[in-house]
Order: C-alpha cells, then structure tokens, then sequence
C-alpha cells in the first residue's frame, strides 16, 4: 500500500509514519527528513536549502522531486508513506508519474485535520531525540520522567531549527498557498480519506489504520 500523509507542520505526520513503519513494514519517505540531512552533509544542495529552510519557504519542486525518485527503487512488503511531499500540485503531478513508471499506484491521501492554534502550540512544544529523531512534544508526547527517549534511550534532545514562531508563520503561510489546493485535487481523484489529528496519538493511529484496512 502506498499511502501520503497530508497536513499542515505539527499535524503530527512524523510521529504516525514512523509508528506505520515499524507496526507495518513500510517504508518512510520524509522530504523534510532528507532535506535536513542534506542541511548538515556539507554539499552544495545542502547549503542551498538550508537557509530557506530555516525561513520556513518551500525548497523548489526540482530538488524534492529528485529526492524522492532516488529513494523509489527502495521496496517494502508494506508499501511507502510519502510524508510531507507532495506539497505543491507540480510535485503531485510529478508522483503520480513516477509511480507509473514504477508500476505503483498510490492507495489513499490521508489527511490529518487539525486547527491552526493547536499546530502553533504543538510546534512551540516539540523537540526531537538526538540520536535517533524520535519526536517528543511537551503536550501530547511528553520526554518520559527519567530523561530517556523510549525508543533509542538517549538523553539529548534538540529543537528543530524551524521551529520557531517567524519560521512556523512562514511555514503555514506556504501550506495555505501551496499545499491545501491538494486536498481539493485528491478528493477530485477519488483517493481522499480524512481524519481528525487532533485526537490523542493513539486514536489517531486507529482512524489511519481503519483507512488502511478497509
Ligand atoms: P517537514 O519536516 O516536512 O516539516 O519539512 C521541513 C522543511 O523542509 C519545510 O519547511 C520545507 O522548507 C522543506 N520541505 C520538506 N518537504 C518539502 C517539499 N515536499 N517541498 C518543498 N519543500 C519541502
């Protein structure tokens, strides 16, 4: 099955996507997660995008595209989750092609609803594991009591570099421009399942998984 995950920053994409690849063998494909190791590999690309990235501006549909037809060949009995792209109808366009050549189709849209003043608080809250990235956030996923992630055991946690309120205006300021015409564009397709992302981690989980299974 191949599934994208569609929502605003802070929807909370991340947290299911990894959760769907460790309970269902899928594989995960973040742009933002390549695009930040990109940031800190000293390459030309990473150079390039890292400053608009820390702005909160979308990397051009060139780059993310390129990205995430390199990681295509990659095959996992579950299927792939797309999370954070396609985030402009260009990018869309170019997935639904590159499936095809592939012989994949995409099995449903899956997106999370959630307002925009709970996205700024759960944004202002998170932080992320050092080593491993698991994320954390101080309102629905707080860092357990001893300091230690539960997945990896580590005990830093940084922030991430967008993750501020200049960035985050900025980021859903693009989303409201250039990525919610894809709701429309899906359910015109047919592939749209909608769900309500502001339920707890676990419910939110089940309602993923109902669009998954039937
Ligand atoms: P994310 O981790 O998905 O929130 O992405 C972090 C940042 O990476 C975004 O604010 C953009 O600057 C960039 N980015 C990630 N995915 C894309 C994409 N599909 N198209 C353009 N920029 C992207």
């Amino acid at each position: 099955m191949n599934i994208i995950l569609l929502g605003p920053p802070g929807a909370g994409k991340g947290t299911q996507a990894r959760r769907l690849v460790a309970e269902r063998d899928m594989i995960q494909l973040s742009t933002g997660d390549m695009l930040r190791d990109a940031k800190v590999s000293g390459t030309d690309m990473g150079r390039r995008v890292a400053e608009i990235m820390d702005r909160g501006e979308l990397v051009t549909d060139e780059i993310v595209i390129g990205l995430i037809e390199e990681k295509l060949d990659g095959k996992a009995k579950g299927g792939l989750i797309f999370d954070g792209f396609p985030r402009t109808l260009a990018q869309a366009d170019a997935l639904a092609d590159l499936l095809a050549r592939h012989g994949e189709a995409l099995d449903a849209v899956i997106e999370m609803q959630v307002d925009d003043e709970a996205l700024v608080r759960r944004i202002t809250a998170r932080s992320v594991c050092a080593s491993c990235g698991e994320v954390f956030n101080d309102e629905t996923k707080p860092i357990p009591e001893d300091g230690r992630c539960s997945n990896c055991g580590g005990t830093e946690f940084t922030r991430r570099g967008d993750d501020n309120e200049d960035s985050l205006k900025q980021r859903l300021l693009e989303y409201y421009k250039k990525t919610s015409p894809l709701i429309g564009y899906y359910y015109a397709k047919g592939e749209l399942r909608r769900i309500d992302g502001l339920a707890d981690i676990d419910e939110v989980g089940v309602e993923i998984d109902k669009c998954l299974d039937g």
